[in-house]
């Protein structure tokens, strides 16, 4: 049997989904009608507009799934992808769902997504497709600041929610929350510092956490430290680039293999990870990239001997097909279901730690919720306290030389430990250390229901269990 005969066989990602929280709810202690209600989606729209481009008029189609409501807004990214269909989408919403109750960030699931390949359309193209198609959701409030509030995925960024938040503020016109309609903008148009790396850096957080309990590095096989642990990431786009190069340029991780769409780079000795993403823009791909051999069929380099995998391009690459044949020891997902639910069975059995979807890539709708409440409060973060933090700083400085030099002990202060005391955190320091806190909490969460309970086998279970736990929680304390 071929590959593709195999995955034809395998559900499919809402499927997956499905199959993931039936067998952690199978471990709870809850009433069917509520597992019922958590589970279903609430309701997907499904939009056919017609834009007039090229001389004639073109017909797209888009979807705006909403998968919980339990707390609002609810949240999601808008993907452009060729391969946008409902179910893709929808299982993306109750991923949403799992992920924001995961990491405590105040939010129901929702997810939308274009049908388009965004690279067959030039700038003003993509322009009037993108802002037909949020003037659709937003006048039936499927993109509200108050109710529904997108960010970037597969395919867009901070381009795209720069024209969604003007096509919201120019039919709501009075809203002075408009900008909080949607996040991941530019920073010069509402957004926050540190939200284009925000899932990349979230990755490289849930890594160090990861390592920092010993238990969990030792189920996987692994020992010591990040540094030094040869890496291979799948997809340098925005998520894969920012984790590699933090990988690389901050843990001292090696980054071994790189696949992308035309194929993988793979060199033993790592790869350089900035060299190899400017490569890909001015080569729009990866190959001809000179220091590094280079396979045709990228896939096959998932299965390369390695200490971590990062799959962060698409969904169902890791399937019942190659499944039993990837080394890594450890997993983690950066892209939303990677792994399909069967593939996921052969690697828990044979021991692979795989650290899920729902956690792994959460640093993304983390800053989202920072840039949301920093457009409602229409202020930026660490405006009012920096320079009063600073001087405060300063006094203890200038308290301990006066001291050293009044006693006589002749004690100075190392000039960069002066330099990192002294600066007073800015609204990038700022995401970062909400981020880091809550990449390392949510990893706690989890790591404790793995470890403690004997019927809970892998972290993806645990996720599951905490998240439905606390969905589960807000319904019987609000009602239905
Ligand atoms: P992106 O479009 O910036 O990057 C995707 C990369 O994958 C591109 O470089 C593309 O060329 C590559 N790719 C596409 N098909 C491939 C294939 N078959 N083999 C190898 N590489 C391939 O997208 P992104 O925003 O980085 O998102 C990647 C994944 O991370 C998606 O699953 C998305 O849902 C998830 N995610 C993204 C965010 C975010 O903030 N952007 C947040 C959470 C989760």
């Amino acid at each position: 049997m071929s590959d593709e005969d195999v995955r034809i066989q395998e559900p499919s990602f809402r499927e997956s989904v499905d199959i993931m929280f039936n067998r952690a709810v199978a471990l709870m202690n809850m009433a069917p009608g509520l597992e019922e209600k958590i589970r279903v989606c609430n309701a997907t729209y499904t939009v056919r507009f017609g834009v007039r481009v090229r001389g004639g008029i073109q017909t797209f189609t888009g979807y705006r799934s909403v998968h919980s409501e339990h707390m609002e807004p609810v949240k999601g990214g808008i993907r452009y992808a060729l391969s946008v269909n409902q179910n893709e989408v929808e299982a993306l919403a109750a991923l949403m769902t799992y992920k924001c109750a995961l990491v405590e960030v105040p939010y129901g699931g929702s997810k939308g997504g274009l049908c388009i390949d965004p690279r067959e359309w030039d700038d003003q193209e993509m322009e009037l497709i993108t802002r037909r198609f949020a003037y659709e959701l937003i006048k039936r409030d499927m993109i509200n600041p108050a109710q529904n509030v997108p960010a970037p995925d597969m395919g867009t960024g901070e381009r795209e929610m720069a024209w969604i938040a003007d096509q919201y503020k120019r039919m709501n016109t009075t809203d002075i929350n408009g900008n909080a309609c949607v996040t991941g903008k530019p920073p010069n148009a509402g957004g926050i510092a540190g939200r284009v790396e925000a899932t990349g850096r979230g990755v490289q957080y849930a890594l160090r956490e990861f390592f920092r309990h010993p238990d969990g590095v030792a189920a996987a096989g692994l020992s010591g430290s990040l540094r030094g642990k040869h890496v291979i990431v799948q997809g340098l786009g925005n998520v894969g680039f920012h984790a590699a190069k933090f990988l690389q340029d901050e843990d001292g991780c090696v980054i071994t293999g790189i696949i992308e769409r035309d194929g993988a780079l793979f060199s033993p000795d790592g790869l350089d990870v900035e060299a190899v993403r400017s490569w890909i823009i001015k080569h729009d791909g990866i190959t001809g990239y000179p220091d590094a051999s280079h396979q045709a069929d990228g896939a096959a380099l998932l299965e390369q001997d390695c200490d971590i995998l990062i799959p962060a391009a698409l969904e169902g690459v890791i399937h019942l097909g190659n499944a039993d044949r990837i080394k890594a020891p450890l997993i983690i997902e950066a892209a939303n279901g990677p792994i399909t639910a069967g593939a996921d069975e052969v690697l828990s059995s044979k021991g692979t730690v795989i650290i899920p979807d729902m956690y792994a890539n959460a640093g993304g709708v983390t800053v989202s919720y920072f840039e949301w409440v920093k457009n409602l409060s229409h202020i930026r973060f660490g405006r009012m306290q920096r320079r009063q933090e600073e001087g405060r700083h300063q006094l203890i400085v200038d308290e301990l030389e006066r001291l050293s030099a009044d006693s006589g002990i002749g004690w100075t202060l190392s000039p960069d430990f002066k330099e990192r005391y002294l600066r007073g955190a800015g609204e990038l320091e700022l995401v970062r250390s909400g981020l880091d806190d809550t990449m390392r909490t949510a990893y706690q969460a989890m790591h404790k229901v793995w470890r403690e309970r004997d019927d809970v086998r892998d972290l993806r279970t645990a996720a599951y269990l905490v998240a439905i736990e606390r969905v589960a929680a807000s319904y019987r304390a609000k009602g239905l």
